[in-house]
């Protein structure tokens, strides 16, 4: 992970404005990644400011707002800029389709198979009710597991290693989908995910 302190920049993404479309429009990336994003960006620099969190990695931030109550703010733009972050890397145009090598050896121990893995994360991401995130995250035993999160949550403020990520807040669907986020979810699976880039998470 990137050992940046704040300021912090709003990260560059790794495809043109257009790459993901039609499953996520230029005009949505516009709003989430323009304004969303770049928002949670600038909130953080703001809030950490002339703290002691002003010395600390995005990662470490995260962690240590997490457990400190009087920090909300910080812990909730923290973890929505890692989330992001994470979120735009999760995504490559063309992707979808099925992982290689290790990764699908290890879905298939812990999901029996792709298709299975899909349909459990799609049921997932669909249920998690209000904002919030789908994981497939690596437990500390190694074991592959399926996780939401609400609002900010984020697996780094619980130990776990993100693999990949969707995002299900309405504002990552509702320009392109309106209410259907299981159609939004099913398109992300089928078309955009990259599987690259969670084997390179797996290690
Ligand atoms: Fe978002």
């Amino acid at each position: 992970m990137p050992t940046s302190k704040a300021p912090f920049e709003l990260m560059k993404l790794p495809y043109a404005d257009n790459a993901l479309e039609p499953v996520i429009s230029a005009r949505t990336i516009s709003f989430h990644y323009g304004k969303h994003h770049a928002t949670y960006v600038t909130n953080l620099n703001n809030m950490v400011k002339d703290t002691p969190y002003a010395n600390l990695t995005l990662e470490q931030i995260v962690v240590k707002s997490a457990k400190d109550s009087a920090a909300k703010g910080i812990f909730n733009n923290s973890a929505q800029v890692w989330n992001h972050d994470f979120y735009w890397k999760s995504m490559k145009s063309g992707g979808g389709g099925a992982p290689g090598g290790k990764l699908k050896s290890a879905i298939e121990k812990d999901f029996g198979d792709v298709a299975k893995f899909k349909e459990a994360f799609g049921k997932a991401a669909v249920g998690q009710f209000g904002a919030g995130w789908a994981w497939l995250v690596a437990g500390k035993d190694g074991k592959l597991a399926i996780t939401t999160t609400s609002n900010a949550d984020t697996p780094v403020a619980h130990g776990e290693k993100a693999l990949f990520t969707t995002d299900v807040w309405e504002h990552a669907y509702y320009l392109d989908y309106q209410n259907r986020r299981p159609d939004h979810v099913n398109d992300f699976l089928s078309k955009l995910i990259n599987w690259d880039f969670a084997e390179k998470n797996l290690g």
